[in-house]
């Protein structure tokens, strides 16, 4: 793949052009209309540069998942999955517009996952015009990923269904980065209402929802076990309204990781269980697992990637990491997944959110070199 990083090195300048068109449109998860704008800005752009005629709309609003197909000369379909929106509220590029200085971009969206969709674009693209055999390539891109992909997993699912590798756009970390499998992702809210009383006179007569949301804080943070990765974090805890009277409503938002479904369920089940030591306090329970565990790596995915980085002289640096992506789902759907594709970079969903340039060429062979290499299918 050595071919693919030097004729992107060549080109670099338009690779970031189009990195600056991608952020130059911003894309907030809960702005459908900045969102069709993004998505009118992406959708030609992509069929220019893949000359590719079949691209999609699967469902529609905020769910709508885009996809474009683009025929190869080996059996099986690569999976490219991919996100267009941002944790980034709509006027954030006003502040920080997209920029190069000493090798960075920086820009609302530029790592997670601006540039790893421009890279997937350019590394078909480089194996084409390299005339390298490969798969077919599927490429999804959803506008839900940052808000829990609630509307776009089915059709994800549907369409990665029978893919021979499914390899995602989410950041990496270094130049050799690869994420081979993701924590579950839980998120509950727990309401309580109680009986309002005054402390001092009728403390009897009162049924604190305070106290009742502090007991099950205490009950889940028992229930983490970070040695086989389970943690737990009660993360907004509020309620009652003046120190002399009995707390009438509280609640709690809850953050619960898990790599195994084992562990999940324990977690879930014991949330489900619990009761309040007084039975005038009603808690009612919303929420559950965003995104299941994803504990198994693909080995045929893991051992190409590093072959690949070898072959280019990088040092491997594979990880199991604590954030869900849309590639726990689609693992949870008995697909061979790889993550992290992406940039190396770092600071999502912060501010300082960032994009090594000069990267740029490695992270394009490597993703080229896995497409071109997966595994047909079964
Ligand atoms: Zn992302």
């Amino acid at each position: 793949m050595s071919d693919v990083r030097s004729l992107i090195a060549r080109r670099l300048d338009d690779v970031v052009e189009d990195l600056a068109l991608l952020v130059g449109v911003e894309t907030p998860s809960t702005d459908p209309v900045l969102l069709s704008r993004g998505a009118a800005e992406f959708v030609p752009w992509v069929k220019e540069r893949w000359r590719a005629e079949r691209v999609r709309t699967l469902g529609d609003g905020p769910g709508a998942v885009i996809q474009v197909d683009v025929p190869g000369s080996l059996p099986g379909t690569v999976v490219l999955l991919g996100h267009l929106d941002t944790v980034f509220d709509a006027g954030t590029l006003a502040q920080r517009p997209f920029s190069v200085a000493g090798g960075i971009a920086r820009g609302p969206g530029v790592f997670d996952m601006k540039a790893g969709l421009v890279q997937a674009v350019h590394a078909v693209a480089a194996l084409d015009e390299l005339g390298v055999p490969r798969p077919s390539v599927r490429l999804l891109v959803s506008a839900d990923e940052e808000i829990g992909s609630l509307g776009s997993r089915s059709f994800l699912v549907d369409a990665a269904a029978g893919a021979s590798a499914v390899l995602v756009l989410e950041p990496g970390g270094v130049a050799g980065t690869v994420k081979t499998a993701r924590k579950g992702v839980g998120l509950w809210t727990v309401t309580a209402t109680g009986v309002a009383s005054h402390a001092g006179l009728d403390p009897e007569a009162g049924a604190s929802a305070v106290h009742a949301l502090a007991a099950l804080t205490t009950h889940l943070v028992g229930l983490a076990a970070p040695s086989v990765g389970t943690t737990v974090n009660v993360g907004v805890l509020t309620g009652g309204t003046r120190p002399n009277v009995v707390a009438e409503h509280a609640r709690l938002e809850l953050d619960v990781r898990a790599r195994t479904m084992d562990e999940a369920s324990r977690v879930s089940d014991a949330l489900a269980a619990w009761r309040p030591d007084d039975d005038r306090v009603r808690v009612e329970v919303t929420g559950g697992w965003n995104r299941p565990p994803w504990s198994e790596p693909a080995p045929e995915l893991v051992e190409r990637a590093r072959s690949v980085l070898s072959s280019l002289g990088v040092a491997f640096d594979p990880r199991e990491v604590g954030g869900g992506s849309d590639g726990n789902i689609l693992a949870a759907a008995g697909l061979p997944v790889l993550d992290g594709l992406g940039a190396s970079g770092g600071g999502a969903h912060a501010e300082h959110e960032y994009v090594v340039v000069d990267d740029l060429p490695v992270r394009i062979a490597l993703l080229a070199g896995l497409i071109a290499g997966s595994p047909s299918a079964p």
